[in-house]
């Protein structure tokens, strides 16, 4: 079994989530006794959300780079960014160790395509709905066609992110926005939702769309345990 590396705390929230997918995925492929072999490194998160607010990527890169050698030189065979925003320096990581990265999107792609659907929704931070690092991958990268909320929507879906989900405040009132949006996005054409954050399957799930709802943090956590077995 590889040993998986996390880079997490962003937020601790959706890491929680990480850590149990991962084990469960592996004792259900293992049986018995058997768990992941993991290691996590874990940001204090108000060290970082600054530095994205800010634009200062570069030095959030610098961040997750320490922390990806750290992984590496601790024994991890491959790592994981337990968020979707920062792989907004994915490439600028991987450029500074040799462990591959198992990249968010592709392992939410592969989802998306296997399900045969051409058209995806996409809710996550406004940094990985309104930027090229995520859609182009999805888009250029996949041949997905993708659709996002107009721009007073990316602003309340974005806050929910920041002031309710990573503080671990799951609203009544958010879901019912959050359930508005899927339905707008379903009514525009997608044929499925891509819940492009890592906190937003706290909040709503496949029962709250008419479509099919690939959660990036379920996907990619199987993913990983997969990859290391
Ligand atoms: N975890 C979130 C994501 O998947 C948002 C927090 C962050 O900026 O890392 O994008």
């Amino acid at each position: 079994m590889k040993t998986i590396g996390l880079i997490g705390g962003m937020s601790w929230e959706s890491s929680l989530a990480y850590y149990r997918i991962i084990n469960e995925t592996t004792r259900d492929r293992l049986g018995a006794l058997h768990s992941a072999q993991v290691l996590l490194y874990s940001f204090d998160f108000a060290e970082i959300e600054p530095l994205q607010a800010a634009g200062r990527w570069d030095e959030a890169a610098e961040r997750l780079i320490s922390a990806a050698q750290a992984l590496e030189r601790g024994g991890a065979d491959l790592f994981l960014l337990c968020t979707n925003t920062m792989h907004r320096v994915a490439d600028e990581i991987q450029r500074r160790v040799e462990i591959p990265l198992l990249h968010i999107v592709d392992s939410t792609a592969d989802q998306v395509v296997k399900a045969e659907i051409a058209s995806v929704g996409l809710l996550g931070t406004r940094y990985t709905m309104e930027e090229g690092f995520y859609r182009d991958r999805l888009s250029q990268g996949h041949g997905l066609e993708v659709l996002v909320p107009g721009p007073e929507d990316r602003r309340l879906v974005h806050e929910v992110i920041y002031q309710e989900l990573c503080l671990g405040k799951v609203l009544e009132t958010s879901r019912d926005h959050y359930r508005r949006i899927l339905r707008e996005l379903v009514g525009s054409g997608a044929q499925g939702i891509i819940l492009g954050c890592t906190e937003i399957g706290l909040l709503v799930g496949e029962d709250d769309a008419s479509v099919p709802v690939f959660d990036t943090a379920r996907i990619h956590a199987q993913a990983a345990a997969e990859a290391a077995l």
